[in-house]
């Protein structure tokens, strides 16, 4: 397998091009690991998976564990399609708090599994499965349909925002599934913001630009979340047309014990305001922390103090009457 590894990787000349080709490399064994062909490319190809999983250009023999794993993936996916058409999913929805108007603006609608057996589950356990096998597509599309139906029940100065997976960029449907999500609610484009992340960026492809750009038009507003998690190229803010940018909660928490983290938000904030972006943290947790932020000039606010992720029907737009200067929020 090394011999391959290294005789595969060698550059060669494609008409003056040079190339270079990856190989991963999955071994199962006869007769240890059985002795049918079909079982053995199975296993080989178990093994073949979790080479590539860690990394290009290595191998990997079977072992027993891999098989349990991908069992219980299997049936992770297979429960998945039961779900969707169970509609086992449901949104929990966050508050999101105005520093300025000192009310709930919106809030960000949060996807959970409620598993039959497992029970519920959040979306870190899921999302990647879904976007790793094509569930994410439907998953998303039910996800903008719910969220836009509930907030048409909501009073009018509540907006709604929806996560977007990158899953959900790669396919030319998205632009059409959200304009029929609107239009199959009658929810207007203004109250609708949509949040996605470095990750579809980086794909940077010309036609997400272009997505984005168009969605935009509409009146939806884009926000960029986790900023400042990934790679987090400031060209990225001239490039696209966002509305606002999300400050991982990762900055929010450091902000009152590591001097990088407040660095890092007063640079946003510097750089937000010269383009005119919005600014919200997330992960607000202490009145400390919506202190600093505060006195830092952020515009929204999102964290357990104002209010956790709730199921629809417990919402409460109470929580938007004016917060009193002495208060203490949530
Ligand atoms: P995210 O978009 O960054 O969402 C914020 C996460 O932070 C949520 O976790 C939320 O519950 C949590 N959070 C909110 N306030 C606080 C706080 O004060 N402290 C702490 N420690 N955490 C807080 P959740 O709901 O588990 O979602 C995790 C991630 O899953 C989300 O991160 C998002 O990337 C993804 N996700 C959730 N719903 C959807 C969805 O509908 N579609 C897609 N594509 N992704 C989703
Ligand atoms: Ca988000
Ligand atoms: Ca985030």
């Amino acid at each position: 397998a090394t011999r391959l590894l290294e005789v595969v990787a060698r550059p060669f000349d494609l008409d003056g091009q040079i190339v270079t080709v990856g190989t991963s490399i999955g071994l199962a064994v006869a007769p240890e690991d059985g002795v049918d062909t079909g079982g053995l490319l199975k296993k080989a190809d178990l093994a073949l998976y979790r080479a590539k999983s860690e990394g290009r250009n290595s191998f990997k023999f079977f072992d027993v564990e891999m098989s349990k794993d991908s069992t219980a993936r299997l049936q992770l996916v297979n429960d998945m399609r039961v779900a969707l058409s169970r509609t086992e999913f449901e949104l929990h929805y966050q508050p999101v708090f105005n520093v300025k108007i000192r009310r709930t603006c919106g809030v960000e609608a949060l996807v959970r599994w409620r598993h039959p057996v497992v029970g519920l589950m959040a979306p870190d356990r899921f999302i990647w499965l879904a976007e790793e096998t094509g569930l994410m597509e439907p998953l998303g599309e039910w996800i903008l349909e719910k969220a836009c139906a509930d907030a048409t029940l909501w009073p009018e100065n509540i907006k709604v925002a929806v996560n977007l997976s990158a899953a959900q960029f790669r396919t030319d449907k998205l632009y059409d599934v959200i304009v029929s999500a609107l239009a199959k609610s009658g929810l207007a484009p203004e109250r609708l913001e949509l949040e996605i992340t470095e990750s579809v960026l980086l794909l940077n492809k010309e036609n997400y630009g272009d997505t984005i750009r168009r969605l935009k038009d509409l009146g939806i507003s884009i926000f960029l979340d986790d900023f400042g998690t990934a790679y987090s190229s400031l060209s990225y803010l001239t490039m696209y047309p966002f509305d606002k940018i999300k400050i991982d909660k990762s900055f929010t928490q450091g902000l009152s014990n590591r001097a990088d983290c407040a660095a890092v938000v007063a640079s946003v904030l510097t750089l937000a305001r010269g383009l005119d972006i919005a600014v919200t943290a997330e992960g607000v947790e202490t009145r400390e922390q919506f202190e600093l932020l505060r006195a830092a000039g952020v515009d929204e606010v999102q964290g357990y103090l104002f209010g956790r992720p709730t199921p629809v029907g417990e919402l409460s737009f109470l929580a938007s009457e004016p917060m009193r200067e002495n208060d203490e929020a949530a």
